[in-house]
């Protein structure tokens, strides 16, 4: 694990960096931040799926840079790595989340066009997509492995659920390697009649593979986290989400082990939920509570609910008294 900043860096003389004008020496160094363990990781492809991956292109700045940048806003502060860690909880804890945003993060991230659909939808990161109207699209398709093509769940209207016979499996992951080979074949025979790339293209279904730089700062990347590491995400974009978090952290792992806390696994409660825990408390039954806090699990017609914040509540209780 990478190293916070050398402590006393970001209060050290400037002497070194100054030129005309003058600089006091109390200002910050003006000095790159760099983690040793991430500029080791520039370039390593993290393989996801079966021909995707993630790889840190780049990065700017660590943990150092975002007490830095706090510190222009607090003033000098204790500069020992106990305290930078406290100021990061801080900084996370109450949502001050300019801090975060001194560091980027540049990736390059090959996944299917399905799974890329989902990444573009968080609009704050810059991305520059490899172009299928300039260059031949590979022969790389996702085929999902047979425990990943289940039922549709009957609770999360978007999951999946409970394993399927045997022969459904098969004959789905057969269809879906038969249509990709087809479609690549009529495709290649598109591009040799002179079909431009940008129009034959069309030919290629959503398994299809595509790629891209994608760069964010921290604050977007852990926003970003927090929706696609959830278990209510697709598994496939929750593999890459897994793999950019574990590059994150090399960078800036304080950062990470604050968002960790405070975030991707705190438990937030609305008003009626904060009802029915005082209700709780006050020893009523975790039904009578719902009912009395208006977290309905059972609907009209006597049939108990199966989604819903009633639901929601309970299975927020369930994770409370499980281990972590
Ligand atoms: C489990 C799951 C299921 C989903 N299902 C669907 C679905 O069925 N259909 C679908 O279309 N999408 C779906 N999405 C995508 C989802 O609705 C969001 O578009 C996506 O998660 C990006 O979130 P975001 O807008 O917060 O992130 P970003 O786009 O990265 O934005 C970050 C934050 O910046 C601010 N922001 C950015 N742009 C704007 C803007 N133009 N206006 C106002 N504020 C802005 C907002 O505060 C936002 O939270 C799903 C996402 C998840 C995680």
């Amino acid at each position: 694990m990478a190293a916070p900043d050398r402590p006393g860096r970001a209060g050290a003389s400037l002497s070194r960096v100054s030129g005309r004008g003058s600089v006091a020496d109390d200002e910050p160094a003006m000095v790159r931040p760099t983690v040793p363990e991430a500029d080791e990781l520039i370039g390593v492809r993290h393989p996801v799926l079966s021909h995707g991956f993630v790889a840190l292109v780049d990065y700017m700045g660590n943990d150092a840079a975002i007490v830095q940048a706090a510190r222009v806003s607090y003033g000098k502060g204790t500069k020992s790595v106990r305290d930078d860690r406290a100021l990061l909880r801080y900084l996370m804890r109450h949502r001050h989340t300019t801090p975060f945003e001194m560091v980027e993060y540049k990736f390059l991230v090959r996944m299917p066009i399905y799974v890329a659909r989902q990444f573009v939808r968080h609009r704050t990161a810059s991305i520059n997509e490899y172009s299928a109207r300039y260059s031949i699209v590979p022969d790389e398709y996702e085929i999902p492995p047979v425990e990943e093509v289940r039922q549709q769940s009957t609770r999360n209207r978007q999951g999946r659920g409970d394993a399927l016979p045997k022969e459904v499996v098969d004959k789905f992951r057969a269809d879906l390697e038969r249509i990709s080979q087809e479609s690549y074949r009529d495709y290649t025979a598109a591009l040799t009649a002179g079909v431009a790339r940008e129009t034959a293209r069309l030919l290629l279904p959503v398994a299809y593979y595509t790629q891209w730089y994608w760069k964010s700062n921290l604050h977007n990347l852990f926003h970003f986290l927090s929706l696609r590491l959830d278990p209510n995400a697709q598994e496939e974009i929750r593999l890459f989400a897994v793999e950019m978090a574990k590059i994150g952290r090399v960078v800036a792992p304080i950062a990470f082990e604050a968002f960790e806390e405070f975030q991707l696994s705190s438990l937030t409660l609305s008003r009626r939920e904060q009802r029915a825990v005082r209700l709780l408390l006050e020893g009523q039954t975790a039904e009578a509570a719902c009912a009395a806090a208006g977290l309905p699990l059972v609907r009209e017609d006597g049939q108990r609910m199966k989604t819903g914040e009633g639901v929601e509540f309970l299975e927020k209780l369930e994770d409370l008294r499980s281990p972590d």
